[in-house]
């Protein structure tokens, strides 16, 4: 049985190197043409090139988002995109519009075409009808439960693809026209305004429902479906999915990290306990998360699955500094600051071929060598004696005071 694909995203060059440093076996990101997210830091055609270069010469691939649903003044050159696409390596777009999918299957006949979430598949028969129509591999929805994903899998041999992590729309997916009404930002067209997560008045006729301080939203918490992988890899899915192209390195970094390693655990033990289970979803917990649930694995949402009246977004300062290098013999790391941070505080380490290991700061230096009392300004280069295993790209953040992992 072919090993599952950890598929994550990628807003830019860095975030797809550190994603493909880190262990995704693929990424996927946004084209400036024809994609969604278009807020999302899309790539030119350049950069997707050097992407694609970066991560095959690391053993990953690259999926590009083809999914808006264009319009008729959107199709020009949509033919010579997808054939600049497969000449220059992807392996696979992920569309939503039939029209995209069969200009891809007539003119770029060695890309996949990989069917979005957008179209909402949630069951067999959506599936083998993608599967006749000749796509490589359907996208299912976020709103398919686990009963619902063991059962299309049971009954289609099209690849599979679900999401197991990141955010969730409170409408379907791909049929929301919340922000189009409010905004005119057209969500099929990457512009959404996440409109779900403001705040609102609520009111029945001219009654308002609650006290004016208890703002209304209609956020979602986002996915977190980690103890549904051995499920998932026991059914023979295809791929397991990681939203947020709009979301920082260190979470990148430490998603993918965590998985990678629970992923790697399932198939090398055969199994994992549920110990470790936790352990893993522990770390997870770390990334800048907003709350999360199981979303629909477990059946339809419930009122603890959503956000009412807050945004819950979760970004800390835990995060402290990146390894720019590392001299094994002087033991002498080159660190980039990002959040401010004292030496001798405790302190976790991570990188692309190390766990995550404790350790306690030396002495900080400019490089000058000047001491310093704190690091505290972002981006300052310093130096640092560090007597754990550590490696270039590897990143460093605070031990959290407070555990999180109650947020799931
Ligand atoms: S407004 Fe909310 S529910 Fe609608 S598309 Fe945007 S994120 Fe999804």
């Amino acid at each position: 049985m072919q090993k599952i694909e950890l598929l994550a995203p990628a807003g830019d060059l860095e975030r797809l190197k550190i994603a493909v440093l880190y262990g995704a076996d693929a990424v996927y990101l946004g084209g400036k043409q024809f994609s969604l997210r278009s807020r999302a830091s899309n790539f030119t055609l350049e950069d997707i090139a050097e992407g694609v270069k970066f991560a095959n010469a690391h053993g990953a691939h690259v999926h590009v988002t083809v999914n808006m649903l264009p319009h008729e003044d959107d199709l020009e050159g949509l033919k010579e995109y997808l054939i600049a696409l497969e000449r220059i390596g992807v392996t696979a777009i992920i569309a939503a519009s039939p029209y995209i999918m069969m200009t891809a299957k007539r003119y770029a006949p060695k890309l996949e075409v990989h069917v979005s979430t957008q179209h909402s598949s949630t069951n067999s028969s959506c599936a083998n009808y993608w599967k006749d129509k000749g796509m490589d591999r359907v996208v299912l929805a976020r709103e398919c439960s686990l009963k619902d994903i063991l059962q299309t899998s049971e009954n289609t041999d099209i690849p599979l693809e679900v999401f197991v992590h990141g955010g969730m729309c409170i409408s379907y997916s791909g049929r929301c026209v919340l922000s189009n009404q409010m905004t005119s930002r057209d969500a099929n067209r990457g512009g959404c305004a996440q409109s779900c997560r403001w705040k609102y008045r609520l009111f029945e006729g001219d009654t308002q429902l609650h006290d004016e301080r208890d703002m209304f939203s209609m956020s979602s918490k986002d996915l977190m479906a980690a103890r549904y992988i051995p499920a998932l890899i026991q059914a023979g899915i295809a791929s397991l999915k990681i939203e947020g192209r709009m979301k920082s390195a260190y979470y990148i970094a430490t998603l993918i990290h965590t998985y990678r390693h629970l992923i790697d655990e399932i198939y090398e033990q055969g199994s994992i306990s549920e110990e470790r289970m936790e352990y893993y979803v522990k770390e997870l917990s770390k990334a800048e998360n907003r709350p999360t649930a199981s979303g629909f694995y477990n059946g339809l949402p419930k009122a603890m699955d959503h956000l009412y009246g807050i945004n819950g977004a979760g970004v800390t300062q835990e995060y402290i500094a990146y390894v720019l290098d590392y001299d094994e013999e002087q033991h002498l790391a080159t660190l980039e600051v990002r959040n401010n941070f004292q030496p001798f505080i405790e302190a976790e380490v991570f990188g692309p071929h190390i766990p995550m290991t404790r350790f306690h700061f030396q002495e900080l230096y400019d490089l000058d060598g000047n001491t310093l009392e704190v690091a505290k300004t972002p981006m300052q280069i310093i130096k640092t004696r560090i007597d754990v295993p550590m490696e270039k790209d590897a990143m460093i953040r605070k031990v959290m005071v407070k555990d999180r992992s109650d947020i799931y």
